[in-house]
């Protein structure tokens, strides 16, 4: 398992339609996919999504940074030495994506090495996982439409709804209208992406206690540190640290510190390595873990399928695996198939993420393509 080589490919592919958020919008993903070949020829894979607006990081410096700094460190080095391999790339703060695509395709190397599965690796909790679907801005009516046709087309009933606009009641008519169409046959929270500050988040919280939502995420700014501590303690519904909480150390901070009640959880930005360690500090601290979506492609899903099958803790709550639905295309050889709310984990060695050369070619940026 010693590394040979790391190759690092931007590829566009447009969305079939765009998702916007009080933080963002995409309408299309310029990913990073990471290859990291072995000297006995097995071929580890990442798919990295650059998100500046909450790392910082672009296609461009996710490239820079893995081919001339951590490239030159992983080199020679086996691939079951995650640690040292890890110490080595903290040498150099931030990179949260880039950093996790290396762990992601270090565990898809030994996983195909050891001819298991990811998710056994990781633990082996469960067959297969729940799905939960984002739902992005727009009219009530059209929110509503959206989560039915998910639910009619693959059983989806646990959705993630995107708030934080002005003014919030613009929001609160959307979940509402949820709330009214579905009853009690679906589960709802809510993520702001921090588009609200604490006293409006108050106010939504009071405006939606009738509708029975089960988590608020990043309502408002972490960084405001007393207002977002004064709405956690006055909160009866988790508050869900999200980009507040990219690394374990911050999760830590969040949680103890009273600025979130919750954490999610994501492969795309902690890879596997970090995510089992705030999985466990969630589960040892008793409070809530939710596998969240980093806009993840079909490849980025796989990651996000095997940590939330592997791990216990991670099965308490639907997982968020959809938002490729979205997509116009994707990598994958063989595309994932969400059947009754629940995507099956992979039994192929490694992460079962096997990359359709042919679309590859069409898709990458660097010119080696079509
Ligand atoms: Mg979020």
């Amino acid at each position: 398992m010693i590394i040979d080589s790391v190759e690092v490919i931007p590829y566009r592919i447009p969305m079939r339609k765009p998702l916007e958020f009080a933080s963002g919008r995409v309408d299309e993903i310029d990913h990073v996919l990471l290859r990291i070949q072995t000297t006995d020829g097995v071929v580890g894979i990442a798919d990295i999504p650059p998100r500046p607006y909450t790392y910082g990081e672009t296609q461009q410096s996710i490239i820079a940074v893995i081919s001339t700094v951590f490239a030159p460190l992983l080199v020679g080095m086996s691939a079951l030495d995650r640690g040292a391999i890890h110490r080595r790339m903290h040498r150099t703060v931030g990179n949260f994506t880039a950093k996790a695509g290396v762990d992601v395709a270090l565990w898809d190397i030994m996983g195909q090495t050891l001819q298991q599965p990811v998710h056994r690796l990781l633990g082996g909790a469960a067959d297969s996982v729940r799905v939960s679907h984002m739902v992005g801005f727009a009219d009530p009516l059209k929110m509503v439409d959206e989560a039915e046709r998910v639910r009619e087309q693959y059983g989806i009933t646990t959705f993630k709804v995107k708030v934080g606009r002005r003014p919030f009641l613009l929001d609160v008519d959307v979940v509402r209208a949820l709330r009214e169409h579905f009853g009690s046959a679906v589960e709802l929270y809510l993520d702001a992406n921090r588009g609200w500050n604490a006293a409006e988040s108050m106010r939504v919280l009071d405006a939606v206690s009738d509708l029975d939502i089960t988590f608020f995420e990043e309502p408002c700014d972490a960084a405001e540190i007393l207002g977002r501590r004064r709405l956690v303690a006055h909160s009866r519904v988790p508050v869900v640290a999200d980009e507040s909480a990219p690394s374990l150390a911050d999760a830590a901070r969040e949680i103890t510190t009273g600025g979130a009640t919750a954490v999610s959880v994501k492969v795309a930005r902690s890879g596997f390595s970090e995510a089992q360690k705030i999985l466990a500090l969630a589960e040892g601290l008793g409070v809530e873990a939710i596998i969240g979506n980093q806009i993840d492609s079909q490849v980025g899903t796989c990651g996000s399928v095997a940590l939330a099958a592997g791990v216990n803790y991670a099965g308490r709550h639907a997982a968020e695996l959809s938002n490729f639905l979205d997509m116009a295309d994707d990598l994958i050889a063989e595309p994932l198939q969400i059947i009754d709310g629940a995507i099956t984990a992979s039994l192929q060695p490694g992460l079962g993420a096997k990359i359709d050369e042919d679309k590859l070619r069409k898709y990458r940026q660097d010119g080696k393509g079509n």
